[in-house]
């Protein structure tokens, strides 16, 4: 089965009848970069930034990130590359920010929200996204993003810092992309005004699902009620992939659900551009996609978004995936 599946590892990711997905990966630092290449990536996903913070004494300075971020791009050799802001705070401590501890730390002061009170550390990471970006395809993303006043507030910081850039005659790419993860419900119902401020938004299936469905999934007592196949998120992603389109934007998706071969189906009917998922299941999932039909899973996604229960959505997947073997 590998070995069938290994045929499709460096072939363009694509269905039976053509219909493009760009499948991507997830990495949480630097070294990762060329194994999710020789496994197939057509870009990286989401860099996951704030491995480069946790565990150390003190934060990496400006060159110490730079090198990450450039040797990540230096694998890409031309391949898109989302490096998303550090997601600190809230369930992964710095002990050297001296954060407060939170009785409730998803809900709590993490990621952008730490962003104001760390300015100097926050435009230091801009700082060397942009320095690395000419290395490259670089998109930078902002996670927890719930508000249009948190991106305007980030895009001032990020047009500061090019100003700075500008005046000491360093260079940065003008093709720099801006997007914002997509994993506060709030941001769904007003994702069209999202679109006049980014470029392109990343579904995180992980705190999107937990979120909506107001389920903590590190809590066994109701871990049973996490799931992403919940109607309510299919008719979320519908929403916000069918509006950002609408809009000129496109839309990927960067949590564990993309790695579920029997959910792909689904994804792809969503209609994203983009799946991001841990390198060892691109090829895989590559696999998987040439043997579906775009028109066929926009019918499945249409009709699982219309079905009650998660049950029913699992049915509808079970009854599709017989019929193809
Ligand atoms: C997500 O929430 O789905 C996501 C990709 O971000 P993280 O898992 O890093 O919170
Ligand atoms: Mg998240």
């Amino acid at each position: 089965e590998q070995q069938r599946q290994a045929v499709y590892a460096h072939q363009p990711a694509v269905t039976a009848d053509g219909h493009r997905v760009e499948i991507a990966a997830n990495i949480a630092c630097s070294i990762e970069a060329p194994a999710a290449f020789a496994n197939g990536a057509e870009g990286i996903g989401l860099f996951r930034t704030e491995m480069l913070f946790m565990d150390r004494h003190s934060a990496p300075d400006e060159d110490e990130q730079f090198n990450h971020y450039r040797e990540v791009l230096d694998a890409a050799n031309g391949k898109p590359v989302i490096i998303r802001t550090m997601d600190i705070g809230g369930d992964k401590p710095i002990d050297y920010l001296k954060l407060p501890e939170e009785a409730n730390p998803f809900l709590g002061y993490r990621a952008v929200r730490i962003y104001p009170q760390f300015e100097q550390l926050f435009r230091s990471q801009l700082r060397a996204i942009l320095r690395a970006s000419v290395y490259g395809s670089t998109r930078i993303m902002i996670p927890m993003i719930q508000s249009i006043e948190e991106i305007r507030w980030v895009k001032q910081q990020l047009a500061a810092v090019k100003t700075e850039l500008d005046n000491s005659n360093i260079a940065y790419s003008k093709q720099l992309q801006l997007g914002i993860m997509v994993e506060i419900p709030a941001v769904a119902f007003i994702i069209d005004q999202f679109c006049q401020e980014v470029d392109f938004f990343s579904i995180g299936s992980n705190d999107m699902t937990q979120y909506l469905l107001a389920v903590d999934r590190d809590n066994a007592q109701v871990s049973h009620l996490y799931n992403s196949l919940a109607p309510a998120f299919l008719r979320l992603l519908q929403h916000v992939v069918s509006t950002a389109h609408e809009h000129g934007r496109w839309v990927g998706l960067c949590g564990e659900l993309g790695a579920d071969t029997k959910v792909l189906p689904l994804l792809v009917g969503a209609g994203l551009d983009e799946i991001s998922m841990s390198a060892p299941k691109i090829t895989a999932t590559k696999a998987a996609l040439n043997h579906l039909t775009f028109e066929h899973c926009q019918q499945l996604f249409e009709q699982a978004c219309q079905c009650p229960t998660i049950d029913d959505v699992t049915a509808l997947l079970n009854k599709t995936a017989s019929q193809e073997t």
